[in-house]
């Protein structure tokens, strides 16, 4: 591996977030200024084919890794598109119960309003902005 994949890895290994590309080249730049956005991309895209990272992927954004390898699922937030971890006690067991078949892994997107954005904008889930 070289350093700059080592860098790329470290980056997202640190991080307790989600983080896109975008994200994840400005942290790499820090120490690789010349590295091209595409040879960040490529080895993001490498090490979660080689599960040494997780690729998660959003809804109507672009992916994002993570270094929390461990099972469990996300929530994001539609109006700000946050992603937090959710883990949903006995979820496997009871989908697979559901389904009939052994179910292998799953990949479940929980779309929520976050409570930032509730504070924010108490008249979101009534559809009007009118109410400020
Ligand atoms: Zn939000
Ligand atoms: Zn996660």
């Amino acid at each position: 591996m070289t350093r700059l994949q080592k860098s790329i890895l470290e980056v997202v290994k640190r991080s307790e977030a989600h983080l896109s590309v975008k994200e994840i080249y400005a942290l790499v730049q820090s120490d690789f200024p010349t590295v091209a956005m595409g040879t960040i991309y490529r080895n993001l895209n490498q090490f979660a084919e080689d599960r040494l990272i997780r690729r998660v992927s959003g809804l109507g954004s672009a992916d994002l890794f993570e270094g929390n390898l461990a099972i469990h699922n996300h929530s994001q937030c539609l109006s700000c598109g946050k992603v937090t971890d959710v883990h949903i006690l006995g979820l496997k067991e009871f989908i697979q119960e559901q389904i009939g078949d052994e179910t292998v892994s799953l990949d479940l997107l929980v779309n929520v309003i976050c409570s930032d954005c509730m504070k924010k904008d108490s008249n979101f889930l009534k559809g009007t902005k009118d109410g400020k």
